[in-house]
């Protein structure tokens, strides 16, 4: 069973000015362009859906990960990578929704992921991080030397000290030497 001992939680979706949508003269209420449930009054999303693609300034890629990555059957998001129900509401929650590129970088290929899958997979291809999961469950399973040349690392830029900095400011360790009881997960 993980405890996540160390997940401080996923940075908060901050907001940005949407432009209004008076044009469209919607009725107050509808079916959610991405889930079917209520809208808010006057949107085209409901106010969980709303309360995700508002974060973005162009937010017609996000709801189309959205529209493909919502399950009818199971009324949820599922990450695209475990199968996994996404909570689309708790930055906290290693399960947080969270947007991800399936090859790094590139626009148009834009999946939900759980918030701590995408933290493991980080630079990989959608490929090269199931060959390293697989890759690294072998050499545990058999003992034999972890084959890092199976993995191409096509995405990989190496580690920054930009990125050494900050993952050693997020270590519990660190945060209680500088006496933070705060995080950016708000609690
Ligand atoms: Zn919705």
């Amino acid at each position: 069973m993980a405890k996540f001992e160390y997940w401080i939680g996923w940075a908060p979706h901050k907001p940005v000015k949407a432009p209004t949508l008076t044009s469209l003269r919607l009725p107050k209420f509808g079916d959610c362009a991405i889930c079917s449930a209520r809208t808010h009054p006057y949107s085209l999303y409901c106010p969980i859906c709303r309360g995700i693609i508002r974060t973005f300034h162009n937010i017609t890629e996000h709801v189309t990960a959205m529209q493909a990555s919502w399950d009818k059957a199971r009324r949820a998001f599922i990450c695209y990578l475990t199968g996994l129900a996404l909570d689309p509401s708790d930055n906290t929650n290693p399960l947080f929704l969270t947007f991800e590129h399936a090859i790094p970088k590139t626009p148009g290929t834009l999946k939900l992921a759980a918030a701590f899958v995408n933290m493991m997979k980080s630079a990989f291809s959608e490929d090269e991080f199931w060959l390293a999961v697989k890759e690294l469950a072998h050499h545990f399973q058999t003992g034999e030397t972890f084959n890092k040349d199976g993995v191409k690392f096509a995405y990989w830029k190496g580690w920054s000290n930009a990125q050494r900095r900050a993952m050693r400011a997020r270590m519990p360790e660190a945060r209680a030497s500088r006496g933070d009881k705060v995080s950016y997960a708000g609690k």
